[in-house]
């Protein structure tokens, strides 16, 4: 276990009293200093405010003065592996087995953290023996990797940081470049300490560090990082001060010339790591591994058939074996600390579709903002949306490429529709296909681009209930023009209005169509006006 070097400083207990310098003092006698022999004002430290350098802990630091029991984020966790995977399904689309492995790890991981602690005070001993949950995944650019654990740590109330690895192998001082991601953590938690000291951090491009071998042995940057890395995810004391930051060490100074006793160092036994990596090539190596096993198998009286089935039905890097990341290039006690291996698929069509259409965070809700800061209205047609799911699926970036697609046919509107009479326009699949030829038709027309708006916004919503509980509504045309009118009146978006009218009644719809033997219902003015008198009266009518 390394020790910092800030730890080690001491101040004497018996020095003699002088009159102490205020820190406000010696700053002036260090900037005078430096004004003098360099002629300006190169140095200025910021003292025991916002502006401390990350990492800084100050006098109004909330208190961290109970060592022995967990943050409260910690010590409330609760959640099983299903409530877990329940939240993520919300905003991840697909990556079924990634979720479901990812829930029973983070549960695994806080848990036993309860537990070290509970046992941590009744036996005073650490728990050595147990090997951390950190986690390995695998897969394409764009894929969730990033998203998924962003959203764990969300979900726990648990800090996270994320860094490229490669940053850190090109740098001469690799250790204290890692170490910075848990001054990080430490900044994010709002200066928290024991909240810092359960963090995620999350470290893209491993793959990147892997040390293939070479005519002379093994290249030695890769493992350099790799034997960093590996302190970093057992049992480290990092310092809250970056050694090569003379501004945060001089803070440190003052504080103890102050006399403040603050922890400053972060364990790092109770960060959960997280690696990530396309691994372009494992895949060779494990179908080679898997082929030879074939062999072997077929003699031993099973056919080559059968196994050839087995690897197909599952994706091949969803099979690495500790083997295979050796030979791919990793130190075998690094690969031991990563016990969680997850292979995230590739995102077909459908995917990418529901990605846009039924995930808490699509990146559609930004399009809508976007356009309602200029106080336009959009709506995407369902057609649009597949035709966009087709073109990013082609671009093989996974979700990223709908952002590409949508910023190409998109981005004229947002620069040419805030300076128009346009208050309203829908996103079609001829839209996407002709963008310039339908903004000049949009512009020509804005109320006609109203009127296919309406239309398009009204099945976006009764879409969007179906899902929600169950019942498709239909509204007619009368009941879509009125919508539209009373949302100009009362300032409201088309959607927004439609569920202030009718989202209060899901219970009272799905009763009421279950009564009526159907999971349809035909909206006219009159239910969307008086929602309950109209549904009494339909029902009564069949
Ligand atoms: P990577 O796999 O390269 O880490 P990210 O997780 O950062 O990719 O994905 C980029 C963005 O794409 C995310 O912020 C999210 O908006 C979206 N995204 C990616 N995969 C999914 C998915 N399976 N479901 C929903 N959104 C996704």
């Amino acid at each position: 276990m390394r020790q910092a070097p800030a730890d080690d400083i001491r101040m004497p207990m018996n020095e003699p009293k002088k009159p102490a310098k205020t820190v406000e003092e010696i700053r002036e006698e260090i900037q005078g200093f430096f004004k003098e022999k360099f002629g300006a004002d190169i140095f200025t430290i910021p003292l025991g405010n916002a502006a401390s350098p990350a990492g800084a802990q100050t006098s109004e630091s909330p208190p961290d003065d109970d060592e022995g029991k967990p943050p409260e984020e910690i010590s409330r966790f609760s959640l099983r592996p299903t409530d877990v995977k329940a939240h993520l399904d919300r905003y991840v689309i697909g990556q079924d087995e990634a979720k479901r492995t990812l829930a029973v790890a983070v549960c695994d991981h806080y848990n036993h953290v309860q537990g070290a602690y509970a046992r941590k005070a009744k036996t005073g001993e650490d728990d050595i023996d147990y090997v951390k949950q950190n986690v390995i995944l695998l897969g394409p650019t764009g894929v969730g990797k990033t998203y998924l654990i962003r959203i764990l740590a969300q979900l726990i109330g648990v800090p996270f940081v994320k860094a490229d690895i490669t940053k850190f192998s090109e740098t001469g001082y690799v250790g204290g470049d890692v170490e910075d991601l848990v001054r990080e953590l430490y900044r994010l938690s709002g200066k928290r300490h024991r909240l810092a000291s359960h963090g995620i951090i999350f470290l893209d491009e491993i793959d990147k560090i892997a040390s293939a071998p070479t005519p002379t042995g093994r290249d030695p940057s890769g493992r350099g990082v790799q034997v960093a890395l590996l302190k970093l995810m057992e049992d480290t004391e990092v310092s809250l001060r970056n050694p090569f930051d003379l501004g945060s060490q001089f803070q440190d100074l003052m504080q103890m010339r102050q006399g403040a006793v603050a922890k400053r160092t972060i364990n790092t036994r109770h960060v959960l790591f997280v690696v990530s990596g396309a691994f372009s090539g494992l895949h060779e190596i494990v179908e080679k591994r898997l082929s030879e096993r074939n062999v072997g198998f077929a003699s031993a009286g099973r056919t080559g058939e059968e196994e050839e089935d087995e690897t197909k039905s599952k994706s091949v890097l969803a099979r690495a074996s500790t083997r295979d990341f050796i030979d791919y290039g990793f130190e075998p006690e690094f690969i031991g600390r990563l016990p969680v291996r997850v292979a995230l698929d590739d995102l077909d069509v459908d995917e990418l579709f529901d990605i846009l259409r039924t995930s808490e965070g699509s990146i559609l809700q930004q399009y809508y903002e976007n356009f309602r800061g200029y106080s336009i209205e959009v709506a995407f047609a369902d057609g649009a949306l597949r035709l966009i799911a087709q073109k990013a699926h082609k671009e093989k970036t996974g979700a990223r490429g709908l952002m590409t697609v949508l910023e190409s046919c998109l981005r004229d509107f947002k620069f040419y529709l805030p300076s128009t009479a346009v208050r309203a326009f829908a996103v079609t699949a001829r839209l996407i296909e002709h963008p310039a030829l339908r903004l000049e038709e949009i512009i020509r027309d804005p109320d006609a681009a109203c009127r296919e708006f309406a239309e398009v916004a009204v099945r976006e919503f009764e879409g969007d209930f179906a899902r929600s509980c169950g019942v498709r509504l239909l509204l007619d045309d009368a009941a879509i023009e009125m919508a539209l009118n009373l949302s100009r009146e009362v300032g409201l978006t088309l959607k927004d209005l439609l569920w202030s009218k009718l989202g209060g009644h899901r219970d009272f719809l799905k009763k009421i169509t279950e009564t009526a033997g159907t999971d349809e219902l035909a909206v006219t003015p009159h239910i969307l006006n008086q929602p309950a008198e109209g549904l009494e009266r339909w029902l009564h009518s069949r």
